[in-house]
């Protein structure tokens, strides 16, 4: 990006005393814009600021012909020649003290570099908006959809409101977010569709303030464990970066691990990070880091902004030791790190979906190496490029492949749903129904998988076939009950299904493809004596729902829990004695490389859920394709299975691990324009790629979701053997383009989402 600049060590060690001798001598201050400008600015640092303006700390500085005054970072110091011609000069000095470290803005040079984004905009993506916000807080109320069901038609400007809402958001961030207007979102505000969650949270934070449940230390570790707890130690007491990779089956005692390492960690005076996926934010998992180190600070998505600055400050400060959180935790400033934990590392959710693209795994990888600390990832069922990266020996993988005290895995039956009868009673085959029947009466909880959401995923007419379509995405609409409304799961958009066929005016409309809601029901039909209930997005809007499901579920309040992936994340429920899967394809056949892995994954992490106790466990699980190896080996609780039959498919494909794969999104409201801009790109990439055999480019073709919140879509792919290289070619392809006005476009270096 920048080879002039220095590193941060000659910076501080330049001395000031050579800028009086010589006039043609200065202090330089380089800035990077958040936004505008991309390439980094060089600015003259007046004397009277000499001492504010420093590293990590924004600056404001003019722009452009007008010298309109821009908030900027500055990045470096320099004591050096002046160019020739004149440099503007900082204007003035924003924040009091450094808002990054130097370590900090060398992880965000790296970040731009590696995930090709702006530096700018990596910047303000490791910074809290609260910490961005400095003393004069300006907190606009948060927002959330109060699920409401509309009396008339939302306007698509109001349907990409209501969609964003789903977490709490301002009202400027859910009209930046959705090019909306304000005025769209006070309008949603006064009819009440959107409501402050301010009331939602408080509310709840009474409920979440619940006696710790007791996690008493075990006396003893298993074998296995203790080799685990060695290894990190090891390289803990080594001071030297290791990355180690748990693989354990559930219920191994990976989380003990943790709690062990960090309990050390914590014993040497040192901080520890630990990342989580969001869903896993529970008190449960909160209690239990609690329960054995007090001073745990938690960051997870709904804190407000002067929340998360709060905490920010109690770890800057060094008073927290043990940090738990979501994805953007790695970013937490620990003054005094020693170790990373990963739980779940092949969550999905560790990579971000909008820009930066950044993958917290590497992130993670990147500041244990420079902090000289053990990186310690955990799961079940580890990514192919994790796996792959211990079977090159460059990571060490430890395995538990018993579950702690001894409890068996659950026997898995697979259910082929080709076979007549499998389907006589709805979405649950007789084998299914049979046992939930035997946990029911064997004074067991059972949990049913299906991971789609609403009452049916297709509505369509029998006489001319004419399906309910999103007018603004190319996606079947969804039917949601109560209220026969139609809801595109790409963009939110919420209508009232017909009576009758809009197209040929016959009587009714045929509801196919069963989601959560209508599971729900039929469940409720079948098992009248059972408390049913259900988990999934649509349930779970409000803040502390799904902890007051989950504790429901726990309580034996609730017998049977339906819901869609939000259910099969780390939870540990003793009585469960049946899981069901009732579609295990349902991902299976989706245009992405990872279909098989993550439903793979999907299957073994919801299986793991059963059984855990005294009562023992089954899983039912549904399919189509009994025989795929994804299926086969998440029966047979045989992950590596899959992983060698996997491996060789994407060697032979080059693809990750063993390549890698730059996608770029063009997206526009015209088709002609995403299409034609997708397809120069693509021209302009094959010509940098020429005589480079190794380097593939695909496409440009119309993404699987062709059409997404009015916008068409369109993507290329770019495959080669080595990172750097590709990302150097895509780098030469696309620098200096001037991007039509009705298009834009994005660059997601080892995407994870290649819909
Ligand atoms: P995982 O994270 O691999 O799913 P956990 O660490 O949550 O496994 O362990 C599963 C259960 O076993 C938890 O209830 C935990 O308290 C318990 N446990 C873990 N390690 C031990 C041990 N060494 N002895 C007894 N119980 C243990
Ligand atoms: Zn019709
Ligand atoms: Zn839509």
């Amino acid at each position: 990006m920048a080879e002039q600049h220095t590193s941060q060590r000659e910076l501080f060690d330049s001395r000031p005393q050579w800028a009086e001798d010589d006039a043609r001598r200065g202090l330089i201050a380089t800035v990077v814009l958040p936004e505008g400008v991309d390439k980094p600015l060089d600015y003259l640092v007046p004397e009277p600021l000499a001492a504010g303006v420093e590293p990590g700390r924004r600056v404001r500085v003019p722009l452009g012909r007008s010298n309109r005054e821009r908030l900027a970072y500055c990045v470096a110091v320099r004591h050096d020649e002046l160019p020739q011609s004149p440099l503007k000069s900082v204007a003035g000095v924003e924040d009091e003290k450094p808002l990054l470290s130097p370590r900090m803005i060398e992880l965000t040079r790296w970040m731009a570099d590696r995930w090709m984004a702006r530096w700018g905009e990596v910047l303000e993506a490791v910074l809290p908006a609260g910490a961005r916000l400095r003393t004069r807080v300006r907190m606009s109320p948060l927002l959330i959809t109060s699920g409401a069901v509309p009396s008339r038609r939302p306007t698509p400007a109001q349907a990409r409101v209501l969609a964003a809402a789903g977490e709490p958001k301002t009202a400027e961030r859910l009209a930046e977010e959705t090019g909306a207007s304000r005025a769209v979102v006070a309008r949603l505000l006064k009819i009440g569709l959107l409501q402050e969650a301010g009331a939602v949270e408080r509310s709840s934070r009474t409920v979440l303030e619940r006696p710790a449940i007791s996690h008493e230390r075990p006396t003893e570790l298993s074998p296995a464990q203790g080799e685990a707890l060695e290894s990190i130690r090891g390289a803990m007491q080594g001071s030297r970066h290791e990355t180690i990779v748990l693989f354990g089956v559930t219920g191994s005692g990976k989380t003990e691990v943790y709690l062990q390492a960090v309990e050390e960690t914590v014993s040497y005076g040192r901080q520890a990070i630990v990342l989580v996926p969001e869903i896993s934010l529970t008190p449960q998992t909160c209690d239990r880091f609690r329960a054995r180190f007090g001073a745990v600070a938690v960051l997870h998505s709904h804190l407000t902004p002067a929340e998360r600055h709060a905490q920010w400050r109690e770890i800057a400060s060094g008073r927290v030791n043990v940090v738990v959180g979501a994805r953007s935790a790695i970013f937490a400033p620990t003054p005094r790190l020693g170790l990373i934990v990963i739980d779940e590392e092949h969550e999905s959710s560790f990579k971000q979906a909008t820009a930066p693209r950044y993958h917290a795994r590497d992130v993670a990888e990147w500041i244990a190496k420079a902090e000289g600390v053990p990186l310690v990832l955990g799961s079940a069922t580890p990514s192919l490029e994790t796996f792959a990266r211990c079977l090159s020996g460059e990571w060490r993988m430890c395995r538990l492949a018993n579950r702690v005290g001894g409890s068996q895995l659950p026997a898995v039956i697979t259910v082929d749903l080709r076979e007549r009868g499998s389907r006589s009673r709805g979405a649950v085959s007789p084998r299914l129904a049979a046992g939930i029947r035997w946990a029911l009466d064997g004074g067991g909880q059972v949990m049913l998988l299906l991971n789609r959401r609403g009452f049916a995923t297709h509505v369509q007419c029998h006489a001319c076939g004419h399906t309910a379509r999103c007018d603004q995405c190319d996606l079947a609409l969804t039917l949601h009950q109560p209220g026969n409304r139609g809801i595109c799961h790409g963009c939110g958009l919420v209508t009232r299904i017909p009576a009758d066929c809009p197209d040929c005016r016959s009587p009714g409309l045929a509801h196919s493809g069963t989601g959560t809601q209508r599971l729900e029901e039929q469940i409720r039909r079948s098992f009248p004596d059972a408390a049913v209930a259900r988990m999934d997005t649509d349930t779970m809007r409000t803040r502390g729902s799904h902890e007051r499901t989950l504790d429901a579920f726990r309580n034996r309040e609730i017998d049977i829990l339906v819901g869609t992936q939000m259910i099969a994340k780390g939870l540990d429920f003793p009585a469960v004695m049946l899981v069901g899967v009732v579609n295990a394809d349902a991902a299976l056949h989706l245009a992405d490389f990872r279909a098989s892995e993550r439903t793979c994954q999907l299957v073994t992490q919801v299986a793991g859920r059963s059984g855990r106790g005294p009562l023992g466990g089954r899983v039912v699980v549904q399919t189509s394709t009994p025989d795929h190896p994804a299926i086969r080996a998440a029966a047979t609780h045989d992950y590596e299975a899959f992983v060698r039959s996997e491996l060789p498919v994407r060697e032979a494909l080059l693809y990750p691990p063993y390549g890698h794969i730059v996608r770029i999104i063009v997206r526009s409201i015209d088709e002609r324009a995403a299409a034609d801009w997708a397809g120069h790109v693509a021209e302009r990439l094959r010509r940098a790629a020429e005589g480079l055999p190794l380097i593939r480019v695909l496409g440009p073709a119309p993404a699987p979701i062709s059409r997404l919140r009015d916008r068409f879509r369109w993507h290329l792919q770019v495959h080669g053997p080595d990172a750097a290289g590709l990302r150097a070619l895509v780098g030469r392809a696309t620098t200096g383009l001037r991007t039509p006005d009705d298009v834009a476009w994005v660059i997601d270096v080892d995407p994870v989402d290649m819909l």
